[in-house]
């Protein structure tokens, strides 16, 4: 496929600017670039056929089953499309008089006060634009808490194995040391290794809850409170929501700070690097920490923004990406009280059928309930038949179905980690499942085939090394 660069001809164009309706002015001489920018050059026909072309080439979750593990591709319903698109959200100004956007504060202020509400958290911040800059800003408040106490020792955060891997890397970059902790034989948080490992110097704890094998860990008030004791805080990494929203609060369970993914649980498209949004909440005493500003409600009814008495800073640019805050607020009103815990226990149910129809054929890392997602090992299957997880992911690509995240978590040997969220139906399911038992058969009878799958996609075994050691992100003119 020819990228727009290599299609562009010169004078050909399809820019139909508005008659200017305002004096023509130039910005200064030295702001000025010396000679054009190159940009393609193309008609309109031309433009659109490229992104329909690509349209075609890729999955998402309009076209397709897309059990990507961790990853909640849920279907995100249009209308929240339709409210984001209404133009007193999308045509707004972040420099706007306040008086100007209520209804924009509004939409923070309830989405706050809802998000706290399903989180047992107190104060939002929007600022964060996805998950691991949530992660980040969480860890910045806890460093922000333990220097107003005049506490400088506590340099260390603890991690457990099964983390996701954003966890470490948001932990070394807010200039913590990362204590790995194991997991025990069930999955969970070994609490003898974490009671060994906290201590003066524990910062804090990042975990998740269900963890990245889908189990939920029956000893969170233990673990919460083995932090607390010894003075560190706890964190909550709250991207996956889904099996335990409406039901049980990382509030209650004793974590002090957290972060959501609206792009995942609270329906926001993504996977293609669109906007995400990375909310942190927080318990009322790290309230005061919080970056940017947070909107507060006055006694009047109207909505104001208030920066935080000892703010971290900011975090990005105003308010963070409003238009994925819209939707998530839509989503909940359309969900309601009970649609939303309905959703989660949906979820769970959908990854227990799936678990259960398969575990016969594919070993489950953990096979007991779990939550939205569960693990395969195909350890067994690749020793058999010399078919890998890639291998068998590759497969499902020919039955139209997205891989399941392959090789995550790192505890479990050839992992294929299977969210099928609440959206979809038990057919698709069953055809997945199906799918799924043919490849197992098939990696017995013709390896072969499956070593050299997908046959029918667009792109087949890209060099997935090369791809990530050097990586082409800029097309350059060849002269
Ligand atoms: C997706 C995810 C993250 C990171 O979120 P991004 O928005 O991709 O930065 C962190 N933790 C868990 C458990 C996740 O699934």
């Amino acid at each position: 496929m020819k990228l727009l660069m290599e299609e562009s001809r010169e004078g050909r164009h399809l820019s139909l600017f508005p008659k200017m309706d305002v004096p023509e002015v130039l910005p200064p001489e030295e702001d000025r670039r010396a000679e054009a920018p190159d940009l393609p050059q193309l008609s309109e026909i031309q433009l659109s056929r490229h992104y329909s072309k690509l349209d075609r080439r890729s999955h998402g979750v309009n076209d397709g089953f897309y059990p990507l593990g961790s990853c909640t591709m849920k279907y995100n319903p249009a209308v929240n499309e339709e409210t984001a698109a209404l133009p007193g959200f999308g045509a707004v100004h972040p420099l706007q008089d306040e008086k100007s956007v209520q209804g924009c504060l509004q939409v923070l202020g309830e989405l706050g006060t809802r998000l706290a509400a399903i989180t047992g958290m107190q104060t939002f911040t929007f600022q964060p634009a996805a998950g691991a800059h949530g992660e980040f800003t969480g860890l910045l408040l806890i460093k922000a808490y333990h220097k107003s106490r005049g506490d400088s020792a506590r340099t260390k955060i603890i991690v457990p194995d099964s983390a996701h891997g954003t966890n470490p890397a948001s932990a070394a970059m807010a200039g913590y040391d990362v204590v790995n902790i194991p997991s025990s034989e069930d999955g969970c948080v070994d609490i003898d290794a974490l009671r060994a490992a906290v201590g003066p110097d524990t910062a804090g704890l990042m975990l998740t809850n269900p963890n990245t094998v889908g189990l939920f860990d029956r000893n969170i008030l233990t673990i919460t409170k083995i932090v607390h004791e010894a003075g560190g805080l706890c964190y909550y990494d709250g991207a996956n929501l889904n099996a335990i929203m409406g039901i049980v609060r990382p509030g209650d369970m004793g974590f002090d700070v957290m972060h959501l993914n609206l792009h995942k649980t609270f329906s926001t498209p993504h996977g293609g690097g669109g906007p995400g949004s990375g909310p942190v909440g927080c318990k009322d005493f790290l309230a005061k920490f919080l970056p940017g500003e947070v909107v507060v409600k006055g006694a009047d009814g109207t909505y104001h923004m208030e920066k935080p008495e000892a703010s971290i800073g900011s975090m990005r640019s105003f308010h963070g990406n409003f238009l994925v805050a819209v939707r998530a607020l839509t989503y909940l009103l359309m969900l309601g009280r009970e649609g939303v815990p309905k959703a989660a226990a949906n979820a769970v149910l959908n990854a227990n059928y799936m678990r259960v129809k398969l575990a016969d054929v594919y070993p489950v890392a953990y096979n007991v309930t779990c939550m939205h997602e569960f693990v395969l090992s195909l350890k067994k299957l690749k020793s058999e038949t010399g078919v890998s997880a890639l291998d068998a992911a590759k497969g499902l690509l020919d039955y139209g179905i997205h891989p399941p995240t392959m090789y995550f978590p790192l505890i479990v040997h050839e992992a294929l980690m299977i969210e099928p969220t609440e959206t979809e139906t038990r057919e698709t399911l069953d055809e997945a499942i199906q799918a799924l038992r043919e490849i197992n058969d098939l990696a017995h009878t013709d390896p072969d085939a499956l070593h050299s799958a997908p046959h029918h996609a667009a792109i087949t075994r890209p060099d997935e090394v090369q791809a990530a050691r050097h990586p082409k992100l800029r097309w350059t003119r060849e002269e």
